[in-house]
């Protein structure tokens, strides 16, 4: 499959997903995951907005970008990562089997994020420390900071 007939599959299982959810996928909810999924990297609601509006595409409020992207982080077609104040695609939403909790891997050099599945006895020892400790938890997403795989060896090369 070319990059085209993938998007195409995953906005396809993006519309059923909205529908599991009693939701729809409206043509600006469409608009704005395609944005992100081409984009490959975390943008900010404010980079949203600046793409939706410097585009062909119809003007969107800041107001409706928000709204949307709430939205799509709820029924896990986004993500939200707290440290960057940032979006990102799910990376499994043509997947079949349960959206575990996400976490997620940072490059520190380029951006580019990786969502990982850690195993949920891991993310429960650290609710149980967190509990231990009488702190309480506010969000479990790990998000670690990581140099991907082509700036280790862009490092490698200087
Ligand atoms: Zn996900
Ligand atoms: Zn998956
Ligand atoms: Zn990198």
């Amino acid at each position: 499959m070319n990059n085209r007939a993938i998007l195409e599959t995953t906005l396809k299982r993006a519309t059923e997903k909205c529908q599991d959810h009693g939701e729809k996928l409206t043509p600006k909810r469409s608009l704005i995951l395609r944005t992100m999924i081409e984009a490959g990297s975390p943008l900010s609601a404010y980079d949203i907005i600046n793409l939706m509006n410097s585009s062909h595409h119809a003007l969107m409020p800041a107001t409706s970008v928000y709204r949307i992207l709430s939205f799509l982080e709820s029924v896990d077609l986004v993500h939200k990562l707290s440290s960057e104040n940032k979006y990102v695609a799910c990376e499994h939403i043509s997947c079949h089997h349960q959206h575990e909790s996400p976490q997620f891997l940072i490059c520190q050099k380029c951006n580019k994020v990786k969502e990982i599945n850690i195993s949920h006895s891991v993310i429960d020892e650290i609710k149980q420390h967190v509990k231990d400790s009488d702190y309480k938890l506010i969000d479990s997403v790990l998000e670690i900071s990581c140099i991907c795989k082509v700036c280790q060896m862009e490092t490698n090369n200087t």
